[in-house]
């Protein structure tokens, strides 16, 4: 194979896979701290997903009234619906006031109080005082949070000479005895191949929202990194939560931040009633996405949806000031008026629950190192390999995230893992030969993808898969529903051996590149079927009807899943860590679920 692709061969301290917000914050760690590291992406960083995030980002600071990190430690406990490792959750709560203060002095402009301070919006599940009243903790750049976070640390990292291979595809990761040497690289836009050698490489190749029909993310959301660790025989953690996010606009998917709540809009159903009242009496349209996301659900089965078909809902911000939309919420005003052709100052948006954010992923500790259960230990490090971001899976968001808990995710653990690195890695030291068949499972898969000569398109494939997560694993879930949906994604990774690639070039193929990307969607949507099916209790995200109580006596564990190159999935399981980090705090027990 290295015949036929000749490969160009790059030796790097650290490699780093994706330059989203976790990325891009590991990159900036890794070579301020003397690392040379090189940042793959298949897109220009600054359109990675992460530019999409309008809401925000958590930490405690207490700019608008008394705030606390254990009670944010604690709403996220508890929004994880206790599936969250509580270590994890002390270091993302605790870090995230120093990571706030860090990334204002890289720059990132912050909405401000009138006193000079950031500005913080409430937002769903953060309470004050272990739950008792509602926190504003949500720190802002406008409703363009992301944006500004993105264009602040890509330029920080640019200024510390990190070295970046931009619209570059990166196909595997090179493993030898169970340890990452490196990964292996396509370049979108000359058709070369590279070989990346590294002491550690970092995934931060971001989530997987495009196995489902309707999502919020970016059409590159395809969890490649995902994809990447099941073909190295390591397990990813948890994909049985998926979360949809309550407002995403009907029919075109696009998000409308729950910002819009924060500031003080409302959901009615067609007889015009804040229903949400009902289901969450405290707090209303600020409960958790889950809990939204399902009062919604039931609202248009039960007949009181909007529309000629009653099969969406109303959110309302005609009743806030123009300046508030002005001030706060420019981006949604535009979002609504191209997407729905709805003036928010006179009329509600029409909106819908949409797959927003994946809870699963590559499971790590909280130095984000990545985890393997091996011999009995749940906990096994794989050498060389960490992950951060929403591929990974820390686990700080359990079985449902809160909203502004994600971005702080990345930054924290970006990090955290680069802090890692700095320990474990001696700058400049010399690597290894690799074995002489590094490149050739990487390139093999390449090349019977370039030259598919079968009858089914990619679109084709990846609609019908699309359409089974949609219909067979979605807010509400059933055994017989899910059991369909595994016989479903069987038939749609049988038919991989059957695809069409029509473009055969290398520079630029675009119909390659959705090949492979869909063979990455189809791993991870084999595991999330199949761990969906197999637990049988509703927690956080994951509700199933047939199961409706959580179950902690037997369901207070992680899922580990891996897929195999027939496509079989093996499930296990990893214990939840529920002891706190430091004895700052104490460990918060189980609770039932109040609202
Ligand atoms: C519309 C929207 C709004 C959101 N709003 C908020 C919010 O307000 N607050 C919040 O906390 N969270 C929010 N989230 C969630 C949060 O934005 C994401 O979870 C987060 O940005 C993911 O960042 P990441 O660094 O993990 O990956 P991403 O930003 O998705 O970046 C992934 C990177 O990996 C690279 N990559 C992927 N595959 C490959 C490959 N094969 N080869 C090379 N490179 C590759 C890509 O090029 C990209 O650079 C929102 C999400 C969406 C979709």
């Amino acid at each position: 194979m290295e015949q036929a692709y000749p490969v160009h061969d790059h030796t790097y301290d650290v490699v780093v896979v994706g330059a989203g917000g976790s990325g891009l914050r590991a990159t900036l760690g890794c070579v301020e701290a003397g690392l040379r590291t090189a940042c793959i992406s298949k897109v220009f960083p600054t359109r990675s997903h992460t530019v999409a995030a309008q809401g925000g980002i958590s930490a405690a600071l207490g700019n608008m009234g008394e705030d606390d990190w254990r009670w944010h430690m604690y709403d996220t406990v508890k929004g994880s619906d206790w599936l969250g490792d509580q270590d994890a959750i002390e270091y993302m709560t605790k870090e995230a006031i120093p990571a706030i203060v860090e990334l204002e002095h890289y720059g990132v402009p912050f909405s401000r109080t009138e006193a000079g301070k950031i500005y913080q919006r409430p937002f769903g599940g953060m309470t004050t005082n272990f739950g008792e009243g509602t926190a504003q903790r949500t720190c802002a750049a406008a409703d363009r949070t992301g944006h500004a976070m993105l264009h602040t640390l890509y330029q920080q990292a640019l200024r510390n000479n990190a070295e970046f291979f931009i619209e570059y595809f990166a196909l595997d990761l090179i493993m030898e005895d169970g340890e990452c040497r490196g990964v292996m690289a396509w370049s979108l836009e000359d058709g070369t191949i590279h070989r990346f050698r590294a002491k550690t490489v970092i995934m931060a190749t971001g989530g997987y929202g495009r196995a489902y029909f309707s999502c919020t993310s970016a059409h590159t959301c395809t969890g490649d990194g995902n994809g990447m660790v099941l073909r190295a025989g390591l397990p990813l953690q948890d994909m049985e939560f998926v979360q949809f996010h309550p407002t995403g606009i009907y029919g075109a998917g696009c998000l409308i931040t729950e910002g819009v709540r924060g500031e003080g809009g409302y959901l009615t159903n067609s007889e015009g009633e804040r229903f949400m009242e009902r289901y969450a009496p405290s707090a209303k349209d600020l409960a958790s996405r889950d809990v939204v996301s399902r009062s919604m659900t039931i609202e248009i089965r039960e007949g009181r949806g909007v529309g000629p078909n009653g099969d969406h809902i109303h959110l309302h911000l005609e009743h806030l000031d123009p300046e508030v939309i002005y001030q706060r919420l420019p981006g949604i005003a535009e979002t609504a008026r191209i997407f729905a052709n709805v003036d928010v100052a006179k009329e509600p948006i029409p909106v819908l629950p949409t797959c927003h954010y994946n809870m699963g992923g590559i499971p790590t500790n909280y130095h984000g190192e990545v985890l393997t259960k091996r011999n009995g230990n749940p906990d096994e490090v794989v050498p060389g390999l960490m992950a951060v971001g929403e591929a990974a899976c820390v686990s700080v968001h359990g079985a449902n995230r809160l909203g502004s808990n994600s971005l702080l995710d990345l930054v924290v653990f970006g990090r955290s893992a680069a802090l890692r690195c700095a320990e474990v890695v001696k700058p400049g030291e010399s690597h290894k030969p690799l074995p002489p068949e590094s490149a050739e499972k990487a390139l093999t898969r390449l090349d019977k993808l370039r030259h598919a000569k079968g009858d089914t398109s990619t679109a084709a494939l990846r609609l019908e898969m699309q359409q089974a997560m949609q219909t067979n694993c979605a807010v509400f879930r059933t055994g017989d529903v899910l059991e369909e949906g595994k016989t479903k994604i069987a038939d749609c990774w049988a038919k991989r051996g059957d695809l069409r690639v029509t473009d055969r070039s290398m520079i630029w193929n675009s119909d390659l590149v959705e090949t492979l990307e869909l063979d990455n969607l189809l791993g991870q949507a084999a595991v999330t079927m199949h761990s969906a099916a197999n637990r049988t209790e509703s927690r956080g995200a994951h509700a199933r009807e047939d199961y409706p109580d959580r179950d902690d006596e037997n369901w207070m564990k992680h899922t580990i899943s891996w897929c195999d190159d027939s496509g079989k999935v093996t499930l296990d399981d990893r214990p939840v860590h529920m002891n706190p980090l430091t004895n700052e705090v104490q460990q918060f027990p189980p609770k039932a679920r109040v609202y």
